[in-house]
């Protein structure tokens, strides 16, 4: 899954950028609202975190302007404490979700999460694929109960064809979704990575559909 940053206060942008990246998310970041606007409208994040105060655009009028523009992305604001018309400015505007600054971190990576699932169509942290079992919360994966090591990059992988079971899934999607903007992206790479995760789990699991891409699960496997 790759997100979007959209913070002008450095420190807080690094700290977001740190904590989201460690949770095995790809993260590009941006510090005012036309870098913000330009990356969510060019690049296809599975969920943009948005600061309302912002240098060039403020918040509200990037994300009104996503929203004409289509632009469905899942979008959490960071708003002020005190600030209760920002709420209700945002949320009209087309947010999905909103913390108040100051914040706990747990707190936005909790909220990330349920954005991501629900976009997905999913209802609980944990995803089941057959005999595989996935926890967004502590990015465990286990297969009949017995954990499986993943690198970041396999878990990203696993996770985004696990989160979109079922359905063909290109390569060119996953290298769009798993990579921030300055990772040297090259498709092939997605053939390495999903050749050593078929080496990790039941090797039936991921179907290569020839000429399409790749998918996890049949389309009756939907929890
Ligand atoms: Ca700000």
């Amino acid at each position: 899954m790759r997100l979007l940053v959209v913070e002008d206060d450095p420190d807080l942008n690094r700290q977001l950028v740190t904590a989201l990246s460690e949770a095995d998310y790809a993260v590009d970041s941006a510090f005012d609202g036309e870098e913000g606007h330009f990356l969510g409208d060019t690049e296809p994040y599975d969920a943009v975190i948005l600061d309302l105060g912002l240098p060039q655009m403020d918040g509200i009028s990037v994300l009104e302007k996503w929203r004409r523009d289509e632009r469905k992305m899942p979008v959490l604001i960071l708003t002020a404490r005190d600030r209760w018309s920002d709420k209700v400015a945002g949320m009209d505007a087309g947010a999905d979700d909103y913390v108040a600054k100051p914040f706990h971190m747990e707190e936005i990576l909790a909220r990330v999460r349920a954005l991501l699932r629900r976009s997905a169509g999913h209802a609980k942290n944990e995803i089941e694929v057959g005999p595989l079992r996935l926890d967004a919360r502590t990015s465990r994966v286990t297969v009949d109960g017995a954990p499986i090591k993943l690198t970041s990059h396999e878990y990203r992988l696993l996770a985004y064809l696990m989160h979109h079971q079922g359905r063909v899934v290109s390569r060119t999607e996953l290298v769009e979704h798993l990579y921030d903007q300055d990772f040297d992206r090259d498709s092939n790479t997605i053939e390495v990575f999903v050749g050593r995760l078929r080496k990790k789990l039941p090797s039936e699991l991921i179907e290569t559909v020839r000429g399409l891409g790749y998918r996890l699960g049949s389309a009756s496997d939907e929890a």
